[in-house]
């Protein structure tokens, strides 16, 4: 048993004290796991857009001092009271969206949406007390969306944990935690393209070129990557992407593009850039009478989605996911194992790599639109 069980923690973490503003390397004490929580030493995590979204404050009502971050792998170091599925020693992956395995929506084949532990981003504080497990000096610091891994430690609900096998090397499988599964199973479980069809890919970002690698394992023989920044089509090559498309170099809209270039328009589409006229592209784009568009970008908080009712008649469908459909804790392990069996391969997506102390650089390189996922080294 590690001298630390039962213990406050006092680590290092960076913290969010205002919207827009850089990250302050921080000493915080982190309490013990509480019922049915577990405390982890965070290893690995890396920035995806929606923790960039919460820090600019764009999505949501703003919760600060805060503590982000969510796509990470670490270790657990000690459990609460109830916790059996998990012991220190354990490697796993926290994920941002949980699986109580009770409910209604757990018990369901079909829903990811746990009614407990679904995503919640204006909750800053853990479901047991309603408190949080950060402090300085006495101060309470913010949880977010139930993950807060930008922390050497952090306490978590045992149900948004992924026991994960020993063998995979947390450093690359950190990935699977948040975009890559997401945009892999918005196109595997959602959309579903069938061998041979088309599919359309808006955003390629981590979170679109996962979706790009569901596509490509599916059979799809058509891929066409849209995305407003040149820059990622170079990037996009290596994932089986097979066309590109900027919206900027056409006069008309894209989705009339889109129809032009297949005949009517595509199989499938999936959405992954949070932006809401590209979310209406997407679902305008797929062909009539069996068209299927999936959403996965997070909206910006007063966004409306318009369409004339009459596409939706003419029998195209529209879909949302999170976290591509998958249950984190019964499902993310297999996805882990996609890329031990080298179906997946993770290192394409990792494209920069800082130290703990340098996190600020994660968030210039996302800003700046370079590079796909950047690993923050703990
Ligand atoms: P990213 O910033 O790396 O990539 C987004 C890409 O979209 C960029 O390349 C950008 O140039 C492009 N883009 C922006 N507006 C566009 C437009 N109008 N038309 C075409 N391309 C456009 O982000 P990411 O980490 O890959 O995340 C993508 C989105 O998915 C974000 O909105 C994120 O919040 C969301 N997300 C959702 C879930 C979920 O479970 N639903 C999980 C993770 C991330
Ligand atoms: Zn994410």
């Amino acid at each position: 048993m590690s001298s630390t069980v039962g213990q406050v923690i006092t680590c290092k973490a960076a913290v969010a004290w205002e919207a827009g503003k850089p990250l302050v390397i921080e000493e915080v004490e982190v309490a013990p796991p509480q019922k049915m929580e577990v405390r982890l030493k965070i290893l690995f995590t890396s920035l995806c857009h929606t923790d960039l979204y919460f820090w600019e404050a764009k999505a949501q009502d703003s919760v600060f001092p805060r503590i982000l971050g969510h796509e990470a792998s670490g270790i657990v170091e000690s459990v609460g009271e109830g916790v059996t599925d998990l012991a220190p020693g354990d490697h796993v992956l926290p994920v941002f969206t949980g699986e109580c395995k009770e409910c209604a929506h757990c018990k369901s084949e079909e829903s990811n949406m746990c009614s407990l532990l679904r995503i919640n981003t204006d909750r800053g504080v853990m479901i047991n007390d309603g408190k949080t497990r950060f402090s300085i000096n006495g101060k309470p610091i913010y949880h977010f969306v139930g993950t807060s891994t930008f922390s050497e430690y952090t306490v978590v609900h045992v149900g948004c944990v992924a026991k994960i096998n020993p063998l995979a090397p947390l450093d690359k499988v950190c990935v699977l935690s948040c975009g890559i599964s997401t945009g892999l199973g918005a196109t595997l479980n959602v959309a579903k393209p069938t061998k041979g069809s088309s599919v359309a890919i808006f955003g390629l970002g981590a979170v679109g070129l996962g979706a790009a690698e569901g596509a490509r394992l599916a059979g799809a023989s058509r891929i066409i990557g849209v995305d407003l920044n040149p820059s990622r089509f170079e990037e996009a090559k290596k994932f089986g992407v097979t066309e590109f498309l900027n919206p900027k170099d056409h006069k008309k809209p894209v989705q009339e593009v889109i129809a032009e270039m297949t005949d009517g328009g595509v199989d499938r589409s999936v959405e992954c850039t949070g932006n809401v006229n590209a979310m209406i592209s997407a679902f305008e784009c797929v062909h009539d009478g069996w068209g299927v568009a999936v959403l996965v970008g997070v909206p910006h908080k007063d966004a409306e989605f318009k369409t004339h009712p009459m596409n939706l008649l003419n029998e195209r469908t529209l879909k949302g996911t999170f976290f591509g459909n998958y249950k984190p804790r019964s499902d993310l392990p297999s996805v882990v194992e996609m890329y031990m069996n080298k179906e997946l391969e993770l290192e394409k997506f990792i494209t920069h790599e800082v130290p703990f102390l340098e996190i600020n650089k994660a968030f210039e390189l996302m800003l700046k639109g370079e590079g796909l996922r950047c690993i923050i080294r703990m």
